[in-house]
């Protein structure tokens, strides 16, 4: 299937591995020009070029990279300051940025409240309202938030993680539903379940130096959870995540999109 998007821009937070590479490396098979943005430059630079290595004969989209926090003004300012890129005019925009650390809420501060809300939930917004009025004045925009299946079934070790991002989800609710959607421009959230990357090995780390069990223990009971008994790949979290930026994927909007084999025990 043509997705129809080649050509366009694409701003990939959190690119340099995990399910935002997955993303961006979808979105650049697609033919789309991408923007990548994470804050270790040489991991990025590692990948970018990586990306530009496979790319299908004759094909002549661009992949930019960017070393910057985007849950900093100056690092947003960074990414819409691209030599070469788009400056504001994305037509793709992907949020992510780490997730906050798991713990007991007991030994939460204020400050790691603070963080966990700017990363987690301003951020995205920031990005939101810097980008989304373009998409609309240009008649076409995706945004996808990559959030967590926590929103719908709540972590208790991830409790920044479930506040943070519930606030955001709802603001995204509104937002979607306001007159941006009748000028091409859909905003939705993707929600990871338990997928391979670093991020979900230092989760299960976490569970395993709580339980005094060893992590491949944890992480078997955890597949044998899962009705596809298995964790997710970065790779098929890019694929849908790609169809969501598609063309064919315009009258998709305001949803919370759960991808995880199966796990989330509801009907619907
Ligand atoms: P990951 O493998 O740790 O990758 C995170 C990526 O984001 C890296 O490229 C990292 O690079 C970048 N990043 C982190 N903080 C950043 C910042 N402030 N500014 C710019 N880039 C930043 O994580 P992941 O598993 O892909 O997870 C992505 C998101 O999905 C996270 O919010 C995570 O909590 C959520 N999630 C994941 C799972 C899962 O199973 N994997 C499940 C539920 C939710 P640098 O460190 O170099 O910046």
């Amino acid at each position: 299937m043509d997705l129809g998007i080649a050509g366009k821009w694409a701003l990939v937070c959190g690119a340099s591995k995990g399910l935002g590479l997955g993303c961006a490396r979808a979105l650049a098979l697609e033919g789309v020009n991408v923007v990548m943005a994470a804050r270790g430059a040489e991991a990025l630079e590692a990948v970018a070029a990586r990306l530009r290595a496979e790319w299908p004969p004759g094909a002549h989209n661009r992949i930019l990279t960017v070393v910057a926090d985007v849950t900093t003004e100056a690092g947003r300012g960074a990414l819409f300051a691209v030599p070469g890129g788009p400056g504001r005019d994305f037509d793709i925009v992907i949020t992510n940025a780490g997730g906050p650390p798991p713990g007991d809420f007991r030994t939460w501060s204020r400050d790691d409240w603070c963080r966990a809300i700017e990363a987690n939930m301003l951020t995205p917004i920031e990005l939101i309202k810097a980008t989304v009025d373009g998409m609309a004045a240009r008649g076409f925009g995706r945004i996808v938030n990559i959030t967590s299946s926590a929103v719908k079934a709540p972590i208790d070790i991830l409790g920044l993680s479930n506040g943070a991002r519930s606030g955001l989800t709802g603001f995204v609710a509104g937002l979607a539903r306001s007159g941006i959607a009748a000028r091409g421009v859909t905003i939705n959230n993707l929600l990871p379940g338990k997928f391979a990357t670093d991020r979900l090995r230092a989760t299960l780390q976490a569970t395993a130096d709580k339980v005094g069990q060893p992590l491949s223990a944890i992480e078997e009971a955890q597949r044998q959870q899962i009705p596809a008994r298995r964790f997710g790949t970065p790779e098929e979290f890019g694929a849908v995540c790609a169809f969501i930026c598609s063309v064919h994927a315009g009258y998709l909007n305001g949803q919370n999109l759960l991808l995880d084999g199966g796990l989330y025990p509801g009907t619907f």
